[in-house]
């Protein structure tokens, strides 16, 4: 094939059928899953004006260098959403619901990152907040729907987690942080070396193995955590562990943004690369509303990327697509009854496809077998004159090809009843 003359943009992929097919599923799994623990959708703008997020992260990566912004025709400083909670918290000093407020949001994101594995330019997240709730259980509940979904999902995990405490203990452990990365300065990387000087609490984020060396070794956020950052984190691993869900405490766990205080956690894939094995992850983000200029509001949520979920999953993904394919496939021979027939079996919820143009039925039955159909239905002068259709099976349960040879003559007038039973519809 020659060269296209267009390409996607560097970092962004175009997802077709049938991959795009396990990730609609993922999408719905999601959405089941909110809706079941009572959070409403929220549809946010893919773009806001650059203080949203610029004022919750000045010193991480995401807004330093990874923002995709540009000026508007009005020149008004814009931002493609690198990520939602900001934009979340935004619409709720925007508009005031009741508290406790408990939505859920998917969709793009944008951060302009080197493209590798796992990392792209656009990637789609999911993810739910639930504001108004300083209560331990809020923590737990946020914890566990991004566990069950990812489980449910079919991603092998481990639950990481930590507490950040509130401002006053943070200012105390980072200053102690700094001075411990200072004594190792000549061991950290150069990136290292320019986050130690903007923020020392993100270089414990840092994935370059001689960073990493040194931030085993840093004094953990534990002992400066106050009484009721304490307890309220013991609470939250309490509940855990009476939902039996397994964490594992994290003590150098921090987060991408600057804004989580108390709880912090992350869902790691234990089949993915360490470079991007995080699926998700989030926490609590106390100060955020006063920080946008909003109301005093306590918050916790989670983001999770589809896309790397997708690819954490890889191995299940056909046998997820398997129960989504298609039906019946039509091999009209005459040529003038496929539509009719396809539009009435679609109408029951029967899925089916059929070829155009009057093809041979070697050739309409090759693209039956490469359409997935469990069955084929041949519609030839035979079957017009007998106001009936064959019926093909063209796969076993498992998903195999069958003998060609049982073929079953319908009765036009009972074919969707008949494919229905066929199909246990
Ligand atoms: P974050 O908002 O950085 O906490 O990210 C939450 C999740 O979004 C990550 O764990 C990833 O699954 C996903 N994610 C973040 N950045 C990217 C990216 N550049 N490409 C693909 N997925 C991403």
């Amino acid at each position: 094939m020659a060269k296209p003359k267009y390409s996607s943009p560097k970092g962004i992929k175009d997802i077709l059928a049938p991959e795009s097919g396990a990730r609609r599923a993922l999408l719905d799994l999601f959405s089941q899953e909110a809706w079941l623990a009572g959070y409403g959708e929220i549809v946010l703008p893919m773009f806001e004006e650059v203080g949203v997020f610029s004022r919750v992260g000045e010193s991480t990566e995401i807004v330093q260098k990874q923002m995709y912004d540009f000026y508007d025709k009005d020149e008004r400083h814009i931002v493609l959403r690198p990520e939602s909670t900001a934009s979340v918290m935004r619409a709720f000093i925007e508009h005031r619901p009741t508290l406790p407020w408990k939505c859920w949001y998917e969709g793009a994101h944008f951060r302009y990152e080197k493209p590798q594995a796992g990392r792209f330019r656009q990637f789609h997240q999911v993810g739910i907040e639930l504001l108004g709730a300083e209560d331990p259980v809020a923590d737990a509940e946020v914890i566990a729907l991004g566990w069950g979904f990812l489980n449910k999902a079919g991603a092998k995990i481990k639950l990481l987690i930590n507490s950040l405490g509130d401002a006053a203990s943070r200012e105390k452990y980072v200053a102690e942080l700094g001075k411990y990365l200072e004594s190792h300065l000549s061991d950290l990387s150069d990136s290292a070396k320019t986050t130690l000087k903007l923020n020392p609490l993100r270089v414990l984020d840092s994935k370059i193995p001689t960073d990493m060396k040194v931030t085993s070794e840093a004094p953990e956020m534990k002992k400066f955590l106050s009484t009721q950052d304490t307890d309220h984190f013991q609470e939250v691993c309490e509940n855990l562990k009476n939902l039996g869900i397994e964490y594992e405490l994290a003590p150098r766990l921090v987060r991408g943004l600057d804004y989580y205080t108390r709880t912090a956690f992350e869902y790691v894939s234990v089949d993915l690369d360490i470079a991007h094995d995080a699926l998700g992850g989030g926490g609590r983000y106390d100060g955020l509303s006063e920080s946008l200029g909003g109301p005093e509001c306590v918050g916790v949520g989670f983001a999770i990327g589809i896309d790397r979920t997708l690819l954490a999953i890889k191995e299940k993904i056909s046998s997820e697509i398997a129960t989504k394919s298609l039906d019946v496939f039509i091999a009209d021979l005459v040529g003038d009854s496929a539509l009719m027939i396809a539009m009435e079996l679609r109408s029951v919820g029967i899925s089916t496809d059929y070829s155009f143009g009057r093809r041979s039925l070697k050739a309409q039955m090759k693209q039956a077998d490469r359409s997935g159909a469990q069955v084929a239905l041949i519609i030839g002068e035979e079957e017009l004159e007998k106001d009936s259709v064959s019926l093909v099976e063209l796969r076993k349960s498992e998903g195999e090809m069958r003998e060609k040879s049982e073929q079953d003559l319908i009765l036009r007038s009972e074919l969707t009843s008949e494919i229905r039973k066929y199909l246990n519809k």
